[in-house]
């Protein structure tokens, strides 16, 4: 990497980052946080509230990543913190079920339709992995389809032109995965239904599911176009397939009934995490009755976990989605809506070319003045624009995902001044994005 003219000292976070790269690879525990796509020393953070972040070196800024999507109400919302120190004072594990797993699996069930059943787990890894076994064990076929550029989690057989940390990095696949695990995964072009009825027809009666971001954003975001998803649950039904619809980065943050409460078209399965563990790690795969049915212990699908429901996690969960009424996503949109508008009027002002990108409240800008409407799409923009808009804005207190190809988050508490210290920042980022040169 050059040296970049925007550059500033964190020396503490560069301490850490030094720290941290002898006893982990790259120095993260999740490879974008490492700032490999754009440079520099990684900010370690110490707390977080409402729409700001601070770090090791005592800087304050707006964080547009919510923890990649989760912190939908601000950091240390105080209602989420009370249910998280109430439930901890009662103990942090049991092994045992709870009353807090069964609070939290009502709510979503009440809230998305679709869910009449849902079971627990950890990570959105596991949701998907797990949907994906049990839409194995439902149909009694291999094969699997998923789409280029979308990301559902490191799941061996799903790490096939995956998005996120892979779009990042150009990685078409990754080592570790071998063929027979990879080679029931067919990957095809996103918002291509004719690319999905031929991969039916030529593969009749092998493929148990098809797998969606309900609404990618692990590409930047991608929306689907009008029918793309009705026309995918439409082919999976014809065959016999499942439609397993992806949301655990769309699910309760788009809508209150996530990206179904957008498009109505009802999923066999579906996969949540991020928003609905409040900051900790839960995440739950849930859909069909029936199909639920196969999972253990009343099918034959195994599926467990030690830490499943745990009850610390459920309460922040809980407690946060209760707060995610109509007025919070209202408030969500409206501030996703006023930051997309002082986006582009900047580097309109300065002559750059984009395209902003929106799902509700999710929302990416990408260096091309085409739209983007699959992965190919996505990678034809000028990266290296972002990376000097990135250093700008980082250098001027706001915190952006460290990556071209991932969505902006917003929460309730990005708040006049929050959006004001955007504001502020924009022209001079603006200007680094058209002076940056490849
Ligand atoms: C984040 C994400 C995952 C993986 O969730 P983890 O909790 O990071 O394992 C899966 N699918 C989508 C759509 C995601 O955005």
């Amino acid at each position: 990497m050059t040296e970049l003219p925007y550059r500033y000292e964190a020396p503490v976070s560069q301490t850490l980052f030094d720290r941290a790269s002898l006893v982990t690879p790259g120095g993260v525990n999740s490879p974008v946080r490492a700032f490999r796509a754009v440079g520099g020393t990684p900010r370690f953070m110490v707390s977080g509230t409402g729409p700001y972040l601070t770090d090791a070196d005592g800087r304050e800024y707006v964080d547009l990543v919510c923890s990649w999507g989760p912190m939908i109400l601000g950091h240390s919302h105080p209602e989420v913190i009370a249910a998280v120190q109430e439930a901890v004072a009662r103990g942090t594990s049991f092994g045992t079920p709870g009353e807090g797993e069964v609070a939290l699996a009502e709510e979503i069930v009440a809230r998305v339709e679709p869910v009449e059943q849902v079971r627990l787990v950890s990570s959105g890894t596991e949701a998907t992995m797990s949907a994906i076994r049990l839409a194995r064990g439902f149909t009694g076929r291999a094969k699997i389809v998923k789409f280029a550029g979308c990301y559902h989690g490191h799941v061996d057989a799903l790490l096939a032109a995956a998005g996120s940390g892979l779009a990042t990095f150009g990685l078409p696949d990754t080592p570790g995965v071998t063929g027979a695990q990879a080679g029931d995964t067919i990957v095809l072009p996103y918002n291509d239904l004719e690319a999905v009825r031929a991969a039916f027809a030529a593969q009749p009666g092998e493929i148990a599911c098809v797998i969606t971001e309900a609404s990618p954003g692990n590409m930047g975001v991608v929306p689907p176009l009008d029918g793309f998803n009705a026309g995918l649950k439409e082919i999976c039904a014809a065959n016999g397939a499942l439609y397993i619809s992806d949301e655990v980065m769309t699910g309760f943050r788009t809508s209150k009934a996530g990206w179904f409460g957008i498009d109505g078209v009802r999923p066999d399965l579906m996969t949540f995490g991020k928003v609905m563990g409040g900051g900790f790690p839960a995440a739950a795969f849930g859909g069909r009755a029936d199909v639920m049915a196969h999972l253990a212990p009343v099918g034959p699908v195994y599926q467990a976990g030690t830490l499943s429901g745990n009850p610390v996690a459920t309460a922040a969960g809980l407690a946060q989605l209760r707060l995610l009424d109509d007025a919070a996503y209202a408030k969500v949109d409206a501030v996703s809506a006023e930051i997309r508008g002082l986006v582009s009027q900047a580097l309109d002002k300065e002559g750059v070319a984009h395209t902003v990108q929106a799902a509700s409240n999710m929302f990416s800008v990408f260096f091309t003045d085409r739209p983007v409407r699959d992965y190919d799409d996505a990678k034809q923009q000028e990266a290296f624009r972002f990376t000097a808009f990135f250093h700008s804005m980082l250098a001027q207190g706001v915190y952006l995902p460290p990556s071209a190809f991932e969505s902006w988050f917003v929460s309730t508490a990005h708040d006049t001044r929050a959006v004001e210290r955007i504001a502020a920042a924009l022209p001079a980022a603006a200007r680094a994005a058209s002076e940056a040169t490849a």
